[in-house]
């Protein structure tokens, strides 16, 4: 009998007879299969002599065997898995008089004889007393049902509540157990307080049947076995509810109603014996089909109280008690039909346990303890140092919030990695930072958002415009009146063909394209600059102008840290151009900055090459005189010469000849770098040159684009295109070329009418002035400047070019 998914186990036991029915039981040597065969009944007076044969297999045949094999067999495996937890239940079925009785308590009288009960409850005790690690609990209760009238066999018992004014009841309770509402449950200690007990309820049950004239063999009793245990030990915090049940069940018997021939009260008791039996069967009949949902426990009391001892959540064992005589083949047959049809019901034992939750808190306190200690260890190991597995505080949450923020927002490049903790959080955080139902930060950065726009713009609610489509009206603020398209690109607005920003107010003063907005801008827009130059006539002249943001979406306002709002007068350039070479103009400024540094590394080779030439050429001097006193020496005191007719040197004036040598190599091989070196300073020069030349084109380019040139003209320039009907300042361009302020002047006061030949021109004039700069800083490159003697010479650094 396993625990899980397994069958009921059935047996079969034969009452032992000295006229055993041969012919007709047959008991195979596997011990499991029984085979019955039957004469066929006279039908119509004609004596039918053939025989009819059945076979059952059963999980065992207990022929002949003693009352301790018997419980070996039957009883002992179901009691060990109550103990461990599981309900079991033990049941004997069959004619009166077959034995059930005798299997279940067994002959009294006699210890060796004793059933299946007394010796569970010895095996209970014994276990409990092994058991050490569990403390136990041991209740018993017996039940007997007769003519479907609950009756308590410990009712006598002293001390014994009774039942109740409600009497008895077969109650249901959450979960699917079944308890006997009323019936007394007594608690026992030892085997011998049980075996009592077991022995008080015999007696009740015999006395009853004489008192109250019952005839004991037709009435079921259910000895039940309560048994709830604790486990001693902290780390096993779970304990075993009192669910844990054994019953041991010894049914009335299974005679049938016609054979008895029964009248007045014993036909009475066999019409509930038969109805309450065959509910057991339809019960059983019911488990067994896998298909049925509805098992009809309820119909007799029997059944109610059995149903959670039939299969399902319990381990249960069926003795199918037989006559071995021929007379009573007929109720053999039948009784090993109803047990081969209990093998059938297929059981699902689950333990029934429950955990203290208080034991199994502190458990888990002291394993999560050991864990953080592991993990420590194994840190330590790792060397990983100020891991912290602790819960975060609110310090730390805060930081780790204002993290995400910071990363958010761009300020912070990553968020360092610490330990699992601390990652949980900060994704907690990206959550409530990017969760648009209301998370705390989400708001907060939306709040954020909305007062930087409100110091910059006052963003009035527009219901509907004209046309019926919802537009959202952008107030310029004062400071920023006649910069009011710059307001639309500075506020993110899309692309122009979609969403038009055009003034409302009809004093429509200069305009102003901001391309890219530069920290001066800022300084404007925020009225930390220079004081604002009156551009528009007086300042109560300039009331903030509003603009319609015709767009079918709701406005979109993003901050425009490039594109701030375009500052009430142009910027001083020298001012703008730090600005320009931090922001626009910083790629060109990099690479002049880097050709200035390879140009100065250049410069100081050469001043240490010609410092070298010159001082070679001192020693070139000196030793060319030293070496001039020695020949004049010679020719004063006569020279040397050889055998051979050649002229022989002192070793002093030889060494002099040689330095000279290898002076004068050394010049040349320092004269031939110098004039390369030069070569390469020269086209540095040049190189460094362009590229200020380039940056201030640009700059000069920028700063008109984007402070004194109108909107119209830049965006066509930008585009190629042609540009809506308005005013166009026609002659800006050649405004260039001229005085800044006056140049100022004449934005402020000149108009020109609306024309497309002044827009093409001043198009086409732009441009040539974008080549001409452009081809004036465009540089060679170096194959194109160095010679071809220099340019197998590449031990400069790497020289930028332009872009
Ligand atoms: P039941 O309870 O099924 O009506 P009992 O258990 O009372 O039948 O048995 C009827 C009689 O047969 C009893 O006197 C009992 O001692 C005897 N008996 C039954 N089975 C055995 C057996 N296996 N060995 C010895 N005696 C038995
Ligand atoms: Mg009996």
């Amino acid at each position: 009998m396993s625990a899980r998914g397994s069958e009921v186990s059935v047996f079969v036991r034969t009452r032992p007879t000295a006229s055993f029915a041969q012919e007709l039981i047959e008991y195979l040597p596997d011990g499991q299969t029984v085979n019955v065969r039957q004469w066929k009944e006279s039908r119509k007076g004609v004596v039918n002599n053939q025989l009819n044969s059945w076979s059952f297999r059963l999980d065992g045949v207990l022929h002949d065997v003693s009352q301790e094999d018997v419980y070996a067999r039957v009883g002992r495996g179901v009691v060990l898995r109550v103990l461990q937890g599981y309900n079991g239940t033990v049941m004997c079925f069959g004619q009166t008089g077959a034995g059930k009785t005798y299997t279940m308590t067994g002959a009294t009288e006699n210890y060796s004889q004793r059933g299946i009960i007394p010796r569970a409850l010895q095996e209970v005790f014994r276990e409990v007393e092994q058991r050490s690690d569990h403390t136990f609990t041991v209740h018993l209760s017996f039940l007997e049902i007769y003519n479907e009238t609950l009756v308590d066999l410990l009712s006598s018992v002293r001390g014994c509540p009774g039942p109740g004014p409600g009497g008895m009841a077969v109650v249901e309770e959450p979960g699917g157990s079944v308890v006997v509402k009323g019936l007394s449950l007594h608690l026992v200690h030892s085997e011998v307080e049980a075996l009592n007990l077991l022995f008080e309820g015999e007696m009740n049950r015999i006395i009853g049947a004489h008192s109250l004239n019952r005839n004991s063999s037709r009435s079921h009793c259910i000895l039940t076995v309560h048994i709830e245990s604790h486990s001693r030990t902290l780390s096993d915090a779970k304990y075993v509810t009192s669910t844990s049940k054994l019953n041991l069940v010894d049914l009335a018997g299974s005679e049938r109603l016609g054979k008895t021939k029964s009248e007045g009260q014993v036909l009475k008791e066999a019409m509930y014996i038969n109805k309450s039996l065959s509910f057991l069967e339809q019960a059983i009949l019911a488990l067994a089909d896998r298909k049925r949902d509805h098992v009809p426990f309820r119909q007799t009391k029997l059944t109610h109280a059995l149903k959670d001892s039939l299969g399902g959540n319990c381990n249960t064992v069926l003795v199918a008690n037989i006559y071995g005589e021929a007379a009573q083949i007929e109720e053999t047959l039948s009784t090993l039909r109803f047990a081969s049809r209990m093998k059938r019901v297929r059981t699902d034992p689950a333990l029934n346990e429950h955990i203290n939750p208080v034991l199994q808190v502190l458990k888990l306190q002291k394993e999560i303890q050991l864990l953080k200690q592991q993990l420590s260890i194994h840190d330590t190991l790792a060397n990983r140092t100020g891991m912290s597995y602790e819960t975060l505080s609110e310090t730390q949450v805060a930081e780790i919030q204002s993290q995400v923020q910071r990363y958010l927002e761009g300020s912070l490049e990553e968020i360092n990695i610490v330990n699992i903790k601390q990652i949980q959080e900060v994704f907690a955080q990206f959550k409530v930072a990017i969760h648009p139902g209301g998370a705390v930060l989400g708001r907060q950065q939306e709040q954020r958002v909305r007062s930087q726009l409100c110091e910059t713009y006052s963003l009035v609610e527009k219901t509907q415009s004209s046309s019926g489509t919802p537009v959202a009206k952008l107030q310029a603020p004062k400071s920023m009146v006649g910069e009011v398209e710059g307001c639309g690109f500075g506020v993110g607005v899309a692309a122009p063909s979609e969403r038009h920003v055009r003034p409302v107010s009809p004093d429509r003063t200069r305009t102003r394209k901001t391309k890219e907005l530069v920290s001066h801008g800022k300084k404007e827009a925020t009225g930390a600059g220079r004081p604002a130059e009156d551009v528009s006539g007086p300042p109560s002249q300039r009331e903030p102008e509003v603009y319609e943001l015709e767009t079918q979406d709701p406005p979109v306002l993003l901050p425009g840290p490039r594109e701030p709002p375009r500052p009430d007068s142009p910027p001083s350039k020298t001012e703008a151009f730090e600005d320009f070479k931090a922001e626009r103009g910083s790629e060109i400024n990099r690479i002049l900055k880097e050709n200035k540094a390879v140009l100065l590394e250049r410069r100081a080779r050469l001043r240490e090459l010609t410092d070298a030439i010159n001082t070679a050429k001192t020693e070139i001097d000196h030793t060319s005189s030293a070496l001039q006193q020695w020949r004049e020496r010679r020719q004063s005191q006569g020279q040397f010469v050889s055998a051979q007719g050649e002229l022989v040197l002192e070793e002093e004036e030889l060494a002099l000849v040689m330095r000279l040598q290898e002076l004068k190599s050394r010049y040349r091989l320092l004269y031939e770098e110098q004039r390369s070196t030069k070569a390469e300073v020269s086209y540095c020069h040049h190189l460094v040159d362009q590229c200020r030349a380039r940056l201030l084109t640009e700059f000069e380019s920028w700063y008109n684009e984007s402070f004194l040139l109108p909107e119209e003209v830049q965006a066509m320039l930008r585009t190629g295109g042609t540009i809506r009907p308005g005013l166009i300042p026609l002659d800006k361009a050649l405004a260039l070329e001229e005085d800044e302020q006056v140049r100022c002047e004449r934005v402020r006061s000149e108009r020109l009418a609306d024309s497309p030949s002044a827009v093409s021109f001043y198009s086409a004039h732009m441009r040539s002035l974008q080549r001409r700069s452009v081809g004036r800083a465009t540089p060679q490159t170096a194959s194109q400047k160095r010679s071809p003697r220099d340019s197998g010479r590449t031990r400069l650094p790497a020289i930028l070019t332009i872009m």
